[in-house]
C-alpha cells in the first residue's frame, strides 16, 4: 500500500513536469498533497501497541491483558501476573513450536527463549503461523518479527542453531543456565523447557540437558502420518526421562527412529498440530500457575477421538547417567518430601472447620475433601488406559534393586507391549 502511493506521488511530478500550460500545476499539486496524506495514515495505522507495564484487571477495549486476568476473578487462577516472572525455553519453532510460541506470547509469558536452524519453506505453508513473505527468513528471526508485533511485553531471545551439533548444544546449556532474566531465581534460568522438535536425536540432546540441569521440560509429537500425537511431562528422577521409554514407541507402537526418513515426505496438517501446541500450552500455564491437574501423559487419536493418559516412572536400568543420578537424589530426597506432605496435609486438617456448616441440610449436600481427591489421584495415578501394561518398576522401589532383566528380553517385552497396542488401535 505504501509502495503504491510512493509510486503515485512520483507519477504526478513527471505529470506535473510534462504539462506544458503551467496553470495547471497547482491543480497537479492539490492532487500530490491528497497522496502524501494518504501514505501518511497507511503509516500511522501499522504503529506497534506500546508496552505494558503492569497487567491490569480493568474491563476496557484498549487492555490487551483484561480477558486473561479475569482468570483471577472466575477463581481459577490465583495470581495471573505472575506468569510475567516466567521463562519457558521453546525447541523447535516447527508446526507446534511456533504456535506454542504464539500462545504464550498472547498470555503474556514473560521471556521466551527460540531454538531452531531451519529456514521458511512455502512447504510449511498448510500449518498456522508463518506467512508466505516470511520465506527465506530462518524461522527464529521470522517468529521474533511476528511475535514482537503481537506482544512487545514479552521478552524474546532466538537462538538460530542446531541443538545436536557439539556448539549448538554447549550453547544451549549456557542459555538455559543464564540467570539474567530472574536473578533469584533457583535452579536454571528457565522455568520450563518445551521440546517441538521433529526428532529422536533431537529429543535425546533435549533429554540430555534436561537430565544433567535436573531440568523440568515437556515433550511433545505428532506422528509421520498427521493423525495423532502427544505431551508428556518430564520430571528429572521423579518421572521417566525421553531414555527411560520414548513415548512414540510406547504409545503408538513406531519407532520413532524410522520416522525421519531420507526422501520420505511426512504428512502434516494443521489441525493435529494445533491440537497438540494447545494441549502442550494447557498443560504449561497450568505447571506454572498452579491450578487443575498436570497431565503426566496425554496421548491424542484424531481418528477415534481417543486421549490415553498415562504416569511414566523412571526406569532403574536407564541408559542415561544423568538420569539414574536424579533417580538416586529423588529417593534421598523421600522422607523430607513425605514429612512435607505430611504436615501439609494435617495443617489443612487442622484448618477445616469441624461439624456442619449449615445445621439445615435440604437437598443432602456433602462437600468431597480435596485431600480426598488427592489421594485418589495418587492410586489411580499409576493406572494405564485398558490394553496397556506398565513396563517399569516405580521410582519408590528403586532401592529394592530389582533382579537385573536380559535386555533381549525388555525389547520382547516391548515388542509385545507394541502389539497389544497395534491390536488397540485395529479395533
Ligand atoms: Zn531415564
Amino acid at each position: 500500500m505504501e509502495a503504491e502511493l510512493k509510486d503515485m506521488t512520483d507519477d504526478l511530478e513527471s505529470l506535473k513536469r510534462s504539462l506544458p500550460d503551467s496553470s495547471l500545476h497547482a491543480s497537479v499539486d492539490k492532487l500530490k498533497l491528497h497522496v502524501e496524506n494518504l501514505a501518511k495514515m497507511v503509516k500511522s495505522a501499522t504503529v506497534q501497541r506500546s508496552k505494558v507495564k503492569d497487567m491490569s484487571a480493568e474491563v476496557v477495549d484498549s487492555n490487551p491483558y483484561s480477558r486473561l486476568m479475569a482468570l483471577q476473578r472466575m477463581g481459577i487462577v490465583e495470581n495471573y501476573e505472575r506468569i510475567r516472572e516466567f521463562s519457558v525455553a521453546i525447541v523447535g519453532i516447527g508446526g507446534v513450536g511456533s504456535v506454542a510460541a504464539e500462545m504464550l506470547t498472547r498470555c503474556g509469558i514473560g521471556r521466551l527463549l527460540l531454538y531452531d536452524y531451519d529456514k521458511v519453506e512455502l512447504a510449511n505453508m498448510n500449518r498456522l503461523f508463518f506467512r508466505p513473505e516470511q520465506v527465506g527468513m530462518t524461522k527464529t528471526d521470522a517468529a521474533v518479527q511476528t511475535l514482537s508485533d503481537i506482544n512487545p511485553d514479552v521478552v524474546l531471545e532466538s537462538f538460530t542453531l542446531n541443538i545436536t551439533t557439539v556448539q549448538g548444544f554447549e550453547t544451549f546449556m549456557a542459555s538455559l543456565k543464564n540467570k539474567s532474566f530472574c536473578p533469584s531465581k533457583e535452579g536454571s534460568g528457565v522455568d520450563l523447557v518445551l521440546s517441538c522438535v521433529d526428532n529422536y536425536e533431537a529429543r535425546m540432546a533435549v533429554n540430555q540437558a534436561c537430565n544433567e540441569l535436573t531440568q523440568t521440560w515437556m515433550e511433545s509429537g505428532v506422528s509421520e502420518d498427521a493423525v495423532s500425537g502427544h505431551i508428556q511431562l518430564l520430571i528429572p528422577g521423579e518421572t521417566a526421562c525421553f531414555a527411560c521409554a520414548p513415548p512414540l514407541v510406547v504409545a503408538s507402537g513406531v519407532d520413532e527412529r524410522t520416522l525421519k526418513r531420507e526422501g520420505v515426505c511426512a504428512a502434516s496438517l494443521p489441525t493435529t498440530m494445533g491440537v497438540v501446541a494447545g494441549l502442550l500450552v494447557q498443560n504449561t500455564l497450568k505447571y506454572l500457575l498452579k491450578f487443575g491437574q498436570v497431565s503426566p501423559y496425554l496421548g491424542y487419536n484424531s481418528l477415534k477421538d481417543y486421549f490415553p493418559t498415562m504416569a511414566m516412572k523412571p526406569n532403574p536400568q536407564c541408559s542415561n547417567a544423568a538420569c539414574l543420578e536424579r533417580q538416586k537424589e529423588y529417593l534421598v530426597a523421600k522422607p523430607a518430601r513425605d514429612a512435607a506432605a505430611k504436615a501439609k496435609r494435617e495443617a489443612e486438617a487442622s484448618l477445616a472447620p469441624e461439624g456442619p456448616l449449615h445445621d439445615d441440610n435440604e437437598w443432602n449436600i456433602s462437600v468431597v475433601d480435596d485431600s480426598d481427591l488427592g489421594r485418589i489421584d495418587a492410586t489411580s495415578a499409576g493406572a494405564l488406559p485398558e490394553g496397556l501394561t506398565h513396563e517399569l518398576p516405580s521410582a519408590d522401589e528403586f532401592e529394592k534393586s530389582p533382579a537385573p532383566v536380559p535386555a533381549d528380553t525388555s525389547v520382547d517385552d516391548l515388542e509385545a507391549l507394541q502389539k497389544q497396542l497395534e491390536a488397540l488401535n485395529a479395533d
